[in-house]
């Protein structure tokens, strides 16, 4: 007997039908003795749609309120998951992140879990339920609901699997497993049987939606046993996530390309090249719960420089605000510009550690179809470039033919 966290996305549970589909395989596992903890998303659609009634009350929302508004999806798929289940003769209950005790931080739309209790949901277990649980959500301190960021049913599936020492959290979603690439953007991408978590980690971060990044960190430090499967699919393996030192498979130099089109670029020109002026220009910005991602500085010519940083493309109109009424009277720039219409795009692979030459492929590849990069940045296992969002799709196609992911490794 095992102990199974089966996280469903909002496509698998998008319909009446796709409903009773879950059930059947929960059904299943429970059939062959297992406890099964559930955890379900909103119907595909739905947050989406929550978020628009949202903003037609306050073109901002409340992050408090919206919270509230947006929580509800969920509420409603535990409910039906666990009535088709007693329909099917099993004994099954649902529990929303407050009931369980999901306890967060109070950072509304991106909270953090800090704890859960799973004395309930254990208890449940051992009187033989499955145990139904609503993803994306949960309280904090001071009783109130809390979401955990787009994509967070997935880390409520991996921290539940923590709490409870599950043998295994599996994620089931649209696609058969983790690929090489998006699978809707490239057609010849392959389903990878193994990614270690450092490789997901960085694939998640730079724009991969298969898992959301909380996820990913949790089961790496939790040593959670984590796997990507299709729930449309009766049989597969899908992708495991392995630990390096555990994955014998020959590695592959490249394992993958993500990319993501929700960024913006942001200059500011001109700065006096001294001591402080980061600090002073993106202190501001992250004051007002901007999150930064790349940043560059030029080298400065004559006590001047440039200085370029990329945000999320629905933070761009507050970030740009902050710099032209904060800060560039005050450090003394010469102006601010910006373009809300980048993309970023990221070759990913544990292999770079030990292979040169990754970096000038990928940037000869792109420079062969006149692409132009705007901006770089690398890590240890990865290279990122920004780029005109309208070459995007062209990009990553090239880049993964270039590098070979369309073949089957030898
Ligand atoms: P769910 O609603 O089940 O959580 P998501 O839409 O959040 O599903 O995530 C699954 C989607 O992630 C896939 O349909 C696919 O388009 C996208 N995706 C992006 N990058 C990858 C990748 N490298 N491998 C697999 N799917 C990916
Ligand atoms: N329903 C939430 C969203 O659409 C959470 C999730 O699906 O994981 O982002
Ligand atoms: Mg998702």
């Amino acid at each position: 007997m095992a102990l199974i966290v089966q996280k469903y996305g909002g496509t698998s549970v998008g319909s009446p039908e796709r409903i009773k589909n879950v059930v059947r395989r929960v059904a299943k596992y429970k059939a062959l003795g297992h406890q099964l903890v559930v955890v379900v998303s909103a119907m595909s659609g739905e947050t989406n749609r929550l978020i628009g009634l949202a903003k037609e009350m306050q073109a901002q929302p409340d992050p408090r309120e919206l919270d509230m508004v947006v929580s509800t999806g969920e509420q409603v798929t535990v409910g039906l998951v666990s009535m088709g289940l007693i329909q099917e003769g099993l004994k099954a209950k649902s529990y929303t992140g407050a009931q369980v005790k999901i306890t967060t931080d109070s950072a509304f739309t991106k909270a953090r879990i800090l704890s859960i209790d799973e004395q309930n949901i254990r208890a449940d277990l051992d009187n033989g339920y499955v145990v139904v649980v609503a993803g994306f959500q949960g309280i904090d301190k001071d009783g109130n609901i809390t979401t955990l960021g787009r994509g967070g049913s997935d880390t409520t599936g991996v921290a539940i699997a923590a709490a409870l020492h599950a043998d295994e959290c599996q994620i089931y979603t649209d696609v058969d497993g983790v690929y090489t690439t998006d699978p809707r953007v490239v057609p010849e991408a392959r389903r990878l049987k193994t990614i270690t978590f450092e490789e997901m980690l960085e694939m998640a971060s730079l724009g991969s939606k298969v898992l959301q990044i909380r996820a990913v960190e949790f089961a790496g430090k939790y040593r959670v046993k984590l796997r990507v499967l299709s729930s449309f699919e009766e049989e597969g393996d899908g992708t495991l996530i392995t630990f390096e030192e555990d994955d014998k498979m020959e590695q592959a130099i490249i394992s993958g390309i993500a990319f993501n089109r929700d960024e913006a670029k942001i200059t500011v020109r001109g700065v006096p090249d001294k001591p402080g002026i980061a600090y002073q220009i993106l202190g501001p910005v992250s004051e007002a719960n901007v999150d930064v991602d790349m940043i560059i500085q030029n080298v400065g010519v004559d006590d001047s420089t440039d200085f370029s940083f990329t945000v999320h493309r629905n933070e761009f109109d507050k970030a740009m605000d902050i710099l032209k009424n904060k800060v560039q009277h005050h450090i003394g720039a010469r102006n601010v510009v910006g373009d809300n219409k980048t993309a970023k795009v990221s070759v990913v692979g544990v292999g770079m550690r030990s292979h040169v030459g990754i970096a000038s492929k990928m940037f000869r590849t792109l420079a062969e179809e006149g692409i132009n990069i705007q901006m770089i940045s690398t890590s240890e296992i990865k290279i990122s470039v920004v780029i005109d969002e309208k070459y995007l799709e062209l990009a990553v196609r090239v880049l993964h033919k270039a590098f070979d992911l369309d073949l089957e490794p030898a």
